[in-house]
């Protein structure tokens, strides 16, 4: 039976809750933790926790003028805003750990949930059309949804689940 897809209709904001990085200070995995996944939510405390090496750092996001939190959507991280787009925490900027070179390109996920929710788009040979135009499904760019790339990707995408269990 062919694998199918079913749009689920999440955004990659859903998925901001945890981001597994690479520790600044000892370079093995650790944890960026956001109470709220969404980042325009205000006043909400992250929190940088390794625990390999035992530093910890908590940040509140800065605030523009009219007091909302503020967003970019770049793939190279800027200090002091809420970055998203790129293969770093929205936050902090630390590289995820969940990345790799696949296809030329560079594969990447925030945590478990994320990567499985990719895997499964990706292993799919049946998609739903006309997904949702802000979810993960629909912005993925064209070389991950290319059906030619699957076996690559999904081998890609086992290396990283490998370094889940770390
Ligand atoms: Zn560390």
């Amino acid at each position: 039976m062919k694998k199918q897809f079913a749009n689920q209709h999440r955004t990659l904001e859903s998925f901001g809750y945890e981001f597994l990085v690479i520790c600044p200070n000892c370079q093995k995995q650790a944890t960026v933790l956001s109470k709220e996944a969404f980042p325009f939510i205000q006043n909400s405390n992250k929190r940088f926790v390794c625990t390999h090496c035992g530093l910890t750092r908590d940040l509140i996001p800065k605030k523009n003028q009219a007091k909302q939190n503020i967003i970019v959507y770049q793939r190279t991280f800027r200090e002091g805003m809420i970055c998203i787009g790129g293969p770093f925490d929205w936050y902090y900027g630390y590289p995820l750990a969940l990345q790799n070179p696949c296809c030329g390109k560079t594969l990447w996920a925030y945590n478990k949930e994320h990567l499985l929710y990719v895997k499964s788009y990706v292993e799919a040979e049946i998609r739903d059309n006309y997904s949702y135009y802000l979810s993960v499904e629909s912005m993925l760019p064209n070389w991950i949804k290319s059906a030619k790339n699957r076996k690559t990707i999904v081998k890609a995408i086992t290396k990283l689940e490998r370094k889940l269990s770390i």
